[in-house]
C-alpha cells in the first residue's frame, strides 16, 4: 500500500496529463508560458481572490510574501510550534525572529489564546516589533481565521496564511488560501494539489503586494527583465508543471476533494471502536478539510513505534508528522521562547498519520483499520 498513491492518480488522469505534457514540449514555451497564466487565472477564481502568482515552490511563496511586506531584522513573526520547518525557516532567512506559539490540541492549528500571550510578551519585552502571524492550515484544515483576523486587526499585525497543506479546505464555504492578507500554497507532489516537481503560489487581493511579488519572483524586475529595481529571487513555475496542474485542478474540483473526504469519513466510522486508545481528527462545525493528512493522537498507553512497526509488517505505511516541534529544532536552538508550548511538545510524541488520498479504496481503509484494531485490542 502507498501512503499517498500518486501513481494510481496518474493512471486515472494519464490521457489528459500525457497530452498536456506533449503540448508543452511542442510549444517551445517552457518558462512562465501560456499554461502558467491560464493556471493562475483558474486558481485565483477557484480560491476566490483577485491575484494568484505562481512560483518555484511553497517555501519561496512564503519568502515572497515576507519580502513584499518588508519583513526583516527586528521583526517578530508568530509561527505555530507544530508545523513543517519551512513555515518558520523563511522568517529566519529574512533576518526576522520567529516567535513560536502553541497549538490547539484537537485541530493542531495555532492557538489564539497562546498567540495573544506571545504578542503581549514580545510587546512587554520591547525588543522586537510584532509584525506578522503565520497561520498554517495544518493537515488540510484551515486555521481559526475568524479569531485570528480579530487578533491581527486589534494588534495591527499582518496575517500570512501558509496553505501549503490547506488548498481545498474551507470555512463556511469560503476557500482556503483566501483568509490571509497574503496566502501561499505548495504544489509539491504529495500536497492536496501537487505537480510532478516543485511548484508554489501566492494569493492576495492587494494590487500593490501582487505587483511587488511579481517583481521579487523574477530577480526584482522593474519595467522589464533587464531593469532590476530590487534584490529578488529566481522563482518561477514551469509551463510543464502548470499544464499538469491544470489537469489535476480539474480532477480536484470534479471529484478528488469529495473522494478524499469520503475516505476520511470511512476512517472515522471504522475507527470509532478504538476511540478509547486514540483520538480521531476533529473538523470544527463549518470547516472543511482537504485531508493533506489523516492524523490520529494516540493515548499515552500506546507505544507509537511498535504500532508503526506492526503496521509496516502488514505492508501499511504510516508517518509521524511532526516528531519535533519548531522550538526544539537544532536550527532554532538559540531562538528565545516567549511562551511555553506544551501541546506541541505532547503532540509530537503522540501523533501519527495513516495513508490517505482520493484514490484509496474502501478495502484499503478496512485493511488499515483491521491492522490497527488487531494491534490495539
Ligand atoms: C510543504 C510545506 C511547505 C513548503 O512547501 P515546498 O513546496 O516544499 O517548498 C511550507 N509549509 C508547510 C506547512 C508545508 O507543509
Amino acid at each position: 500500500m502507498e501512503f499517498r498513491d500518486l501513481k494510481r492518480q496518474y493512471r486515472h488522469l494519464k490521457a489528459d496529463i500525457d497530452q498536456a505534457m506533449v503540448d508543452v514540449a511542442a510549444s517551445g514555451d517552457y518558462i512562465m508560458g501560456a499554461p502558467v497564466k491560464a493556471l493562475e487565472c483558474e486558481l485565483a477564481e477557484y480560491v476566490g481572490v483577485k491575484h494568484c502568482l505562481t512560483c518555484g515552490n511553497g517555501t519561496n511563496a512564503l519568502t515572497l510574501a515576507l519580502k513584499a511586506w518588508g519583513i526583516g531584522k527586528g521583526d517578530a513573526v508568530f509561527v505555530p510550534d507544530f508545523t513543517f520547518f519551512a513555515s518558520a525557516e523563511v522568517v529566519a532567512l529574512e533576518g526576522a525572529t520567529p516567535v513560536f506559539v502553541d497549538v490547539n490540541p484537537r485541530t493542531f492549528n495555532i492557538d489564539s489564546a497562546n498567540l495573544e500571550q506571545a504578542v503581549a510578551e514580545v510587546k512587554r519585552e520591547g525588543v522586537l516589533r510584532p509584525r506578522v502571524i503565520v497561520a498554517v492550515d495544518l493537515f488540510g484544515l484551515p486555521a481559526d481565521f475568524g479569531t485570528l483576523r480579530t487578533i491581527a486587526d486589534h494588534e495591527g499585525l499582518l496575517l500570512l496564511e501558509d496553505g501549503a497543506q490547506g488548498f481545498g479546505g474551507s470555512i463556511d464555504g469560503q476557500r482556503a488560501c483566501s483568509f490571509g492578507d497574503i496566502a501561499t500554497t505548495s504544489f509539491f507532489p504529495a500536497k492536496p494539489l501537487g505537480c510532478y516537481g516543485d511548484g508554489g503560489a501566492v494569493f492576495t487581493d492587494s494590487d500593490e503586494w501582487a505587483l511587488l511579488i511579481e517583481s521579487y519572483r523574477v530577480h526584482g524586475k522593474g519595467s522589464n527583465k533587464y531593469d532590476n529595481v530590487r534584490i529578488g529571487l529566481n522563482s518561477r513555475l514551469d509551463s510543464l508543471q502548470a499544464a499538469i496542474l491544470q489537469v489535476k485542478l480539474n480532477a480536484f474540483r470534479n471529484h478528488e476533494l469529495q473522494d478524499v473526504n469520503l475516505a476520511a469519513q470511512r476512517y472515522n466510522t471504522l475507527l470509532q471502536p478504538l476511540t478509547d486508545k486514540l483520538t480521531l481528527p476533529l473538523i470544527p462545525q463549518g470547516f472543511g478539510s482537504s485531508w493533506a493528512q489523516y492524523t490520529l493522537i494516540l493515548n499515552d498507553s500506546v507505544n507509537r513505534a511498535s504500532l508503526q512497526a506492526a503496521l509496516k509488517e502488514k505492508g501499511i505505511p504510516s508517518i509521524v508528522y511532526y516528531p519535533t516541534p519548531m522550538s526544539r529544532q537544532t536550527a532554532f536552538q538559540h531562538v528565545h521562547h516567549y511562551v511555553e508550548t506544551p501541546i506541541a511538545q505532547r503532540l509530537s510524541q503522540l501523533v501519527f498519520s495513516l495513508p490517505i488520498h482520493p484514490y484509496i479504496t474502501q478495502t484499503e481503509t478496512e485493511i488499515v483499520c483491521n491492522a490497527l484494531e488487531s494491534h490495539l485490542i
